[in-house]
């Protein structure tokens, strides 16, 4: 039987920066990913072949602004394996009915330049919005690139900026407590304390509501450093696609003698005598680990799907099934081939097509925001009026299109159940091909309302309902960020306070991947977190070494 020292369930990019870290400090280590390709929510596919080759899509990830604010890159030195970001700036343009629009460049002060146009004063308030959720960044970040309660790892990643701002959000009683208001409040009601206008709400709304809930939910202002985040750092995309970052990770990978087993589902975690020992994949193969098996999977799916029920502590499981949170919300996701570049009529046209490097967002104000992730949340397809985001990436990344032509990537906001529609459909969601492509047709509808050139500049697309989204990942109820990412769940508390360290009561099964602590999103900081904590375990520096002198000269040390 083959066996390893660690064996990773799920070759998402958690996956592979956590298989990279305990490759470099001389672990064994095998992958086994369910689909034909590694990546998880981070590929970049040729999706539409026979009618658009050529077309590269992302199917799920395109924006990166995370990972900017951990060491991954530099220290797995991502460059040398061929990555490469390409800045977006500007980051963000929202095209409004009446003809305005909202852009924001990287640069704060050319974006208060041009909201200006339309009020001096939220022209003004951007500038301190963009301060506060920049410093409260800043604060916070350091708690992001450790395991949660390793104190030492988190009071060592504070330079003296990230002291400060932490000083300036909560160095004093009155404004730690403001501080926690802050966070125990909606993103709606943080919206109307600082602005006046839809034109400035709207866009934020639409951005802090990505954490997968409506703008009015309590506890999931965390959602408006999105915003923040594309200024500073600043908002950037792979050239070839979020592809090219699992690329780089999958070369980093196999150059250090890491094996990545693709069409390999895992169906068991072996256990024995409260210990993870291997592993079994579909057709009954069996894996062994010698030190350690790492989830990539959420808990829920570790623990409910693939640990034998008694293997479990059956109050644990309990609190697995029933405390830890999905809300109904997942996505459609629509991708097109263009002809053309969609001609946005809102916007003037000034400087050429820049306004559709970064992402492009069909929020008209937060009411119509709140109506696209509440109906959905409830059961319903709030495609009656739709809000979506959505990227042109080949404007940035030409290599993504033959020349001349484009790629269109369209998030809408979908019910993973359907009210009303429980045990039909795709694996009795309700879901059905014919009611996709109805509702992509809805969603195109109202986009062509913006960029009329569209509806016959697409040469094909591809959509894929919440249900098929939730089948290619994986994840309970197709959870982009495998569980919700609210206040109550972030943190200590992710996926709960008995588990939050990456480690389980089962002796060497470990959890990494987007249902750990920092959460979802491209940042591989839950891969690179539960290296650490995995290493640590380990209680030795120089691993290989040890088992290498274990192995040789282990029976006459009496080692064996
Ligand atoms: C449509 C969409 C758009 C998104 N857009 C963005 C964005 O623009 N920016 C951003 O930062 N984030 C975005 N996200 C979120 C982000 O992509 C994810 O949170 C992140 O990629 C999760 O990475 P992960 O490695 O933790 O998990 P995953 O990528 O989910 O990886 C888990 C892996 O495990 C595999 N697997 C599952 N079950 C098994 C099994 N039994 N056996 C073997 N393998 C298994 C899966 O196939 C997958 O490869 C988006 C997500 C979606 C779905």
């Amino acid at each position: 039987m083959e066996a390893y020292d660690t064996i990773i369930i799920g070759a998402g990019h958690n996956g592979l920066v956590c298989a990279a870290y305990l490759l470099k400090a001389g672990y064994s280590v095998l992958l086994l990913e369910k689909r034909p390709v590694p990546g998880g929510a981070a590929t970049t596919e040729e999706a539409i072949p026979e009618e658009a080759p050529g077309f590269k899509f992302n199917l799920c990830a395109i924006d990166h602004e995370f990972i900017f604010l951990g060491p991954i890159i530099e220290e797995l030195q991502l460059q040398k394996y061929g990555l490469e970001y390409l800045l977006c700036d500007p980051h963000t343009f929202c095209p409004h009915p009446d003809g305005k629009y909202f852009l924001a460049h990287k640069s704060v002060a050319k974006t208060s330049a041009n909201i200006a146009r339309y009020s001096q004063r939220d022209a003004q308030k951007y500038g301190e919005f963009i301060e506060y959720w920049s410093t409260l960044m800043s604060a916070v970040a350091p708690f992001f690139n450790s395991p949660p309660q390793a104190w030492l790892d988190i009071a060592q990643n504070y330079r003296r900026k990230n002291l400060v701002d932490a000083l300036t959000i909560a160095g004093s009683k009155n404004k730690a407590l403001d501080f926690i208001r802050t966070m125990i409040t909606s993103p709606e009601d943080v919206l109307s304390e600082y602005f006046d206008t839809e034109i400035v709400k709207a866009p934020l709304a639409r951005l802090a509501a990505e954490i997968g809930a409506p703008p009015s939910q309590k506890g999931i202002t965390s959602g408006l450093m999105m915003l923040a985040m594309r200024h500073h750092p600043g908002m950037a995309r792979p050239r070839g696609g979020t592809g090219a970052l699992t690329e780089a990770l999958v070369k980093l990978v196999t150059a250090e003698g890491g094996v990545i087993l693709t069409e390999q589902m895992v169906k068991e975690v072996i256990v024995d005598d409260n210990r993870a020992v291997g592993v079994r994949v579909a057709g009954g193969k069996e894996y062994r680990a010698k030190k350690g098996i790492i989830s990539n999977l959420d808990v829920r799916r570790l623990f409910l799907q693939l640990v034998e029920p008694g293997a479990i502590d059956s109050q644990l499981k309990d609190r697995v099934e029933r405390r830890i949170v999905n809300n109904n919300e997942t996505i459609l996701k629509i991708d097109c081939a263009l002809s053309e570049i969609p001609r946005f009529t809102a916007y003037d046209g000034q400087n050429g097509n820049e306004h559709l490097i970064g992402t492009v967002l069909i929020a008209d104000s937060v009411n119509h925001v709140e109506q696209a992730h509440a109906l959905a949340v409830m059961g319903e397809i709030p495609d009656a009026n739709p809000s979506m985001y959505l990227d042109i990436p080949s404007v940035l990344d030409p290599t993504l299109a033959p020349e001349g032509k484009h790629t269109l990537w369209i998030e809408f906001f979908a019910p993973y159940q359907i009210a009303g529609k429980e045990g039909t459909g795709l694996q009795g969601t309700g879901w059905t091909d014919e009611l996709k492509n109805k509702v992509a047709d809805n969603v195109i509808d109202k986009l062509a309302e913006y960029a009329p050139n569209l509806k016959d500049s697409i040469i094909a697309r591809r959509v894929e309902s919440p249900a098929e989204l939730g089948e290619r990942l994986g994840s309970y109820k197709g959870n982009y960020y495998h569980l919700d990412m609210s206040l109550d769940q972030m943190i200590f508390l992710r996926p709960l306070p008995e588990i939050a360290n990456y480690t389980t009561p089962i002796k060497n099964l470990y959890l990494t991947g987007a249902g750990t602590h920092p959460g979802g999103s491209i940042s591989g900081m839950p891969g690179r977190n539960c290296a650490r904590v995995f290493l640590r375990t380990q209680n030795s520096i120089i691993p290989k070494a040890q088992e290498s002198i274990k192995s040789t000269f282990g029976s006459w040390l009496g080692l064996n």
